[in-house]
């Protein structure tokens, strides 16, 4: 799948130049959900998650946001695409 993530979020350890991610993956959940659930939980266990559904593009979330030289960078086990 030739997939592009477009996002204007600068601060997020993910984001590149032209605004884009360059996570190899990402995880997109309700904002209540991301709210309750650790760094851990993210892109690499989508396939454990329960799917849930979201009001409106306001009540949705990046999981995967992480801030550019956060400590918390690596908890994810997302990676970079090269
Ligand atoms: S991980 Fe999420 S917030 Fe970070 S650049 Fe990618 S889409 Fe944006």
């Amino acid at each position: 799948m030739n997939q592009h993530i477009h996002c204007i979020i600068n601060n997020c350890h993910y984001w590149a130049e032209g605004n884009k991610c360059v996570a190899n993956e990402i995880l997109v959940t309700p904002d209540a959900f991301a709210s309750n659930q650790p760094d851990n939980i993210d892109a690499t266990m989508a396939k454990q998650l329960t799917p849930a559904a979201a009001d409106s593009c306001m009540a949705t979330c990046c999981k995967t946001f992480v801030p550019k030289g956060s400590d918390r960078m690596n908890a994810d086990n997302v990676t970079k695409m090269s």
